[in-house]
């Protein structure tokens, strides 16, 4: 469905609407009435829209019923490591965003590339019997690293490349459009893991400045939404992202270090880990943040082979 086809909104409104950004009913839905009138709109004509968005996408309540066979269809993926996997209550889990994040060479490249082998894999062995998407805004996607880790896991390093289908985001609103592309390509081809990599580098890099903050996270918190809905709960699919740390002078103690796009990233994330690096190959992970998880960290390897227990 088109953004045109909701009541009130014609060519006009609807021009302005995706001159905003906003160019999806999902987009619309999840929008304030505030956010709407940013764009130029009036307060009865943005509440109109709005709400009729949300009911063409029939927003709203579930019986607890439904949802807990919603969460029955619930996957795990394996990492790979059996004490990683651990930490995320048995693998990393679909219909819901994992954040890796952590300092440059933590590892969450590493992971991403094997989860995009590792999706595919059947489902006895850790795998989701699925494809992978792969949205690389750092260009670090390597496709002999994927041959190496398909190997050690007994697959056939050309079709595994074959099944992960690979795009570079040029900046902030070309990866917002791939997470698009990537809800419609997964209704195709059974993609049960779409990767990014990274969510905020774009978004950090464009928005400089105090006064584009607000701007940039709701860009960022727009785009989330798109992973949530679109992609992990749609497609019953893993959303891994990965985020880069910055300096933060207001702690003392303890890592001075924190997650980019703060609480916008942080909210819509199911599952934050905090990866570190460790002597050697050995990294630390760090579950911060789950539903129904305690906070714990392990360890884990970055081999030839891939991501294996210490
Ligand atoms: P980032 O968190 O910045 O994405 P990466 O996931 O790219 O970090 O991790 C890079 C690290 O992974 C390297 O410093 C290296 O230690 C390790 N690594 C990369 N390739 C291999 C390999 N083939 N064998 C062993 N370790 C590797
Ligand atoms: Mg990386």
């Amino acid at each position: 469905m088109e953004i045109e086809e909701l009541e009130g909104v014609g060519k006009a409104i609807a021009e302005k609407l995706k001159e905003a950004g906003y160019s999806s009913i999902e987009a619309i839905a999840t929008a304030s009435i505030g956010q709407l009138k940013d764009v130029g709109l009036g307060d009865a004509v943005a509440t109109k829209i709005i709400n009729s968005a949300r009911d063409s996408l029939k927003m709203g309540f579930e019986s607890g019923l439904d949802f807990l066979e919603k969460r029955k269809q619930v996957g795990k993926l394996t990492t790979g490591s059996k004490e990683l996997d651990k930490l995320f209550g048995g693998g990393i889990e679909t219909q819901a965003i994992t954040e890796l994040f952590g300092k440059f060479g933590s590892g969450k490249t590493q992971i991403a590339h094997q989860l995009a082998v590792n999706v595919q894999l059947p489902k006895d062995k850790g795998g989701l019997n699925g494809n992978a998407i792969y949205i690389d805004t750092e260009n670090t996607f390597r496709p002999e690293r994927i041959q190496q880790m398909a190997e050690a896991a007994g697959l056939d390093p050309k079709k595994v490349l074959k099944n992960i289908q690979v795009a570079r985001a040029y900046n902030s609103d070309h990866q917002m459009l791939l997470a698009e592309k990537a809800s419609e390509i997964a209704g195709q081809n059974s993609v049960k893991l779409v990767v990014i990599d990274s969510l905020t580098a774009h978004f950090r890099a464009e928005y400089t400045g105090r006064g584009t903050l607000a701007d940039r996270q709701q860009k960022l918190n727009r785009h989330m939404h798109v992973l949530q809905r679109k992609i992990a709960d749609l497609h019953n699919a893993v959303v891994l992202v990965t985020n880069q740390v910055m300096a933060n002078p207001t702690i003392m103690f303890g890592d001075p270090t924190s997650p980019i796009g703060g609480n916008i990233v942080g909210h819509h994330s199911t599952f934050r880990v905090y990866l570190r690096k460790s002597k050697g190959n050995k990294r630390i992970a760090h579950l911060i943040d789950s539903p129904s998880l305690p906070e714990s960290e392990c360890v884990f390897e970055v081999t030839t082979g891939g991501i294996i227990d210490a």
